[in-house]
């Protein structure tokens, strides 16, 4: 072993997040912030392996905690899937899908609001990805009717049907939510099955993968279940359960895709300890896409802001162009840094240091007096000169 430098070490020992008391509007940080049940679950099972002291080999079998119940009857009827078992992520619950049913050297077909990594999931596997329009700015709706078009274009080509097709629901840009199920119509027309990526739904809003007539759905704990994670959710139609969650042929209990056990430990604990919460607060929805309407209502009364994606909104994360502050940033002494440094100075953060011409944000689980807080600071920010 090589000495390690004091400095280094004083840094690992001093490692305070400045940011707990920000409001902050970063979409992929607001359905992650845990519950105070998962907070104090913490403290008790935050050692490695805290959960497999009754592991008798199946992770999903232990009684205590109630690991067996959460996976086998809890979560398959919060999703209405007919099996569900934890990935370490959507990405990882894209990946294993991918990796059981689709040949390498196949070609899948995905929306083009996908995120990136479906695109890597897809790579690592070897596939080719063909992918359905949207109509761009400024709306960018997927032309889901296409996916019709795209999967006799991939027959035709390569004298085969794609392996998996895949819709993004809603997507990391615009928070669009496309009509998965009239691709799902249109995937069982050819046999083809689609995988729905509920990454920003599932732990949200109400989804149902019987409703959807999909064969798979992923959703991720971190992103929208108020789980530390990473840990992610791949509910499946029972027809893909013994291929997707097949046994080692030489570890008789062991999961082959999941290299033997999915996520323990806090992941798996801060999931759990969240979910009856989690489970109330998806019944309350229609309130957070009210609040959402409410608050880009009120942003697009200031001159020069505009939210892309489908209007009216029907998700907490929105996309805004905000011309009036780009046009602020040509003037302003801190350049394009101006509006990250006005909205920390009034407590809020979110918004990537740089940028002033579009980004997207997150409404999701502010009261409305935070609300009007974020809104008169957007207010007092685009008078500036
Ligand atoms: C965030 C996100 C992911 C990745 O989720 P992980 O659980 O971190 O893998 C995948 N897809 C979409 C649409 C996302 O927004």
């Amino acid at each position: 072993m090589a000495e390690i430098r004091k400095r280094e070490l004083d840094k690992l020992r001093d490692m305070r997040r400045e940011y707990v008391k920000y409001l902050n509007l970063n979409p992929i940080q607001r359905g992650g912030i845990l519950t105070p049940e998962a907070r104090k679950a913490v403290e008790e099972w935050a050692d490695g392996y805290s959960v497999c002291d009754f592991c008798d080999g199946v992770l999903e079998s232990i009684k205590k905690p109630p690991i067996d119940e959460f996976i086998h009857e809890t979560l398959p009827r919060f999703v209405e899937a007919d099996e569900v078992r934890l990935t370490h992520g959507a990405r990882e619950a894209k990946f294993m899908v991918m990796h059981a049913i689709c040949e390498p050297g196949s070609t899948i077909v995905v929306d083009s609001n996908a995120h990136y990594s479906t695109h890597v999931a897809a790579e690592r596997n070897k596939l080719h990805v063909v992918e359905v329009e949207n109509n761009s700015y400024p709306e960018y709706r997927v032309n889901v009717e296409a996916y019709a078009d795209r999967i006799d274009e991939v027959n035709k080509k390569t004298g085969k049907l794609p392996s998996l097709a895949l819709i993004t629901f809603p997507d990391g840009n615009y928070g669009n939510l496309p009509d998965a199920k009239r691709v799902a119509d249109i995937c069982s027309e050819y046999n083809v099955p689609l995988l729905v990526n509920a990454a920003y739904a599932i732990g949200r809003m109400p989804v149902s993968l019987r409703d959807l007539g999909a064969d798979f759905i992923v959703g991720s704990g971190h992103k929208s279940m108020a789980s530390s994670g990473p840990i992610g959710l791949l509910g499946v139609r029972k027809s893909w359960s013994d291929s997707v969650f097949r046994k080692s042929m030489e570890y008789r209990n062991k999961d082959v895709e999941m290299l033997g056990c999915g996520p323990r430990g806090l992941p798996l604990i801060t999931l759990m300890a969240s979910f009856p919460a989690v489970y109330e607060r998806v019944q309350r929805w229609d309130m957070e896409v009210k609040n959402a309407r409410f608050f880009i209502k009120r942003i697009e009364d200031i001159n020069g802001i505009q939210q892309l994606g489908i209007k009216p909104t029907e998700h907490d994360l929105n996309f805004l162009e905000t011309n009036v502050f780009y046009a602020i940033s040509k003037k302003h002494r801190n350049g394009r840094f101006f509006l990250y440094r006005e909205l920390k100075k009034r407590d809020i953060i979110g918004v990537k240091p740089g940028l002033t011409k579009n980004f997207k944000l997150s409404t999701y689980g502010f009261n409305k007096d935070e609300l009007k807080r974020i809104i008169d600071a957007f207010k007092e920010i685009a008078m500036l000169k």
